[in-house]
């Protein structure tokens, strides 16, 4: 597994005699052949972003990609007279990619050094290779997720979004509820897995425990019925911000066990870890409940404790805690409980949350059995 290489996250193209063939300003007609359409196709159903470094007239060159029918392919084009190893790390910037997920592909080994020579982590290659590009196993994600099929359209809502937000002069809360946010909390099937097992990878500054959940791990859980396991999107005008949130939860007469608790990084900003907590303790007030959470502190949740603590968990004691399993597993041997009696909380006011009713059947269901 320490073997496999760092996924490409975002690939840059050249454009002249590297995407097409030709040159734009020096020849009339410009050709993109049929392997190198298929390549960009391909990468970007994987999930992975490309952008453009190209040193060319910005209308024209973009204007041509139109024409070819592959504009929508692209993100981020930095089509001007900058050195690209700027183009690249404007792209990265933007992204927030590490070098070490950008590729760039030219057909001049001029401006391939001049990139590896400013980012060395950055996989250069040489247009010869582009029709070979998803043969290469940086290239080849294990698993194509959901959200992967559809991340650039979830990086171009974003830009977007990120324009409006700078434009927008009224309070925060204003512009939260300007975006007409929702919120869809959802059992998670079998098709959901995977972006679950991603999530939990992804996310370990809002991640409350650390503790990985493999595929295999979710996949018994959801099957059984003293176990919940909600995955959480959210969507707004702009587009989906795809899956950003996972729950698991364990039931017991008297207190629901919340095991995991992961939201995504991007959500942070529309206080999503906050409404997804408190529609938890609604839900678990209604079904006269209290709520148990595992945290452990890593050396990167930190905001995890703070969103416990802003949500009411303390670290007091309960006679309801003595319903929850004795933890044998050496990975979970020093997680702690954060504890709250549970009360109706108002709903937000950013957004709308779509979620199903948990507990009491199901509850009665799980002690019964
Ligand atoms: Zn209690």
């Amino acid at each position: 597994m320490s073997d496999a290489p760092t996924l490409v996250k975002c690939l840059v193209w050249d454009l002249d005699n590297t995407l097409w063939r030709g040159t734009l300003l020096e020849d009339s007609e410009v050709a993109l052949p049929d392997d190198i359409r298929r390549t960009i196709i391909e990468l970007d159903a994987r999930g992975i972003l490309q952008a453009v470094a190209s040193k060319n007239d910005h209308d024209h060159a973009w204007e041509r990609l139109e024409r070819l029918g592959v504009a929508e392919y692209f993100v981020l084009p930095q089509i001007g007279w900058h050195p690209k190893s700027q183009s690249i790390k404007e792209i990265a910037d933007q992204l927030n990619f590490a070098m070490k997920t950008i590729a760039f592909i030219d057909d001049q080994p001029a401006e391939r050094a001049e990139v590896a020579y400013h980012h060395a982590e950055v996989r250069c290659y040489d247009a010869d290779q582009a029709a070979e590009l998803t043969g290469l196993p940086e290239f080849s994600p294990a698993v194509v997720t959901v959200d992967a099929a559809r991340r650039r359209d979830m990086y171009q809502a974003g830009f977007r979004r990120t324009a409006e937000r700078e434009s927008f002069t009224g309070p925060d809360e204003e512009f939260l509820r300007s975006l007409d946010l929702v919120m869809e909390i959802k059992p998670a099937d079998e098709g959901d897995l995977s972006r679950v097992e991603e999530l939990t990878l992804r996310t370990s500054q809002m991640n409350a425990t650390g503790v990985y959940y493999s595929d295999a791990d979710l996949r018994a859980l959801i099957a059984d019925p003293g176990h919940e396991v909600l995955t959480v999107t959210l969507t707004d005008r702009f587009g989906p911000h795809g899956a950003v949130g996972v729950m698991l939860l364990g039931y017991h007469e008297r207190v629901w066990h919340l095991k995991l608790l992961a939201t995504s990084c991007r959500v942070v900003s529309f206080g999503a870890g906050a409404v997804l907590l408190n529609w938890l303790i609604t839900e678990a007030a209604e079904s006269g409940v209290h709520l148990a959470a595992d945290f452990r502190r890593t050396d990167r949740n930190r905001m995890m404790e703070i969103a416990y603590r802003f949500a009411g968990f303390t670290g007091d004691a309960c006679d309801c805690l003595a319903e929850l399993p004795a933890e044998t597993a050496p990975d979970r041997a020093d997680i702690e409980f954060r504890h709250l009696v549970a009360e109706r909380r108002p709903g937000p006011t950013t957004m709308s949350v779509v979620g199903p009713a948990l507990g009491a059947e199901d509850a009665a269901g799980a002690a019964l059995a």
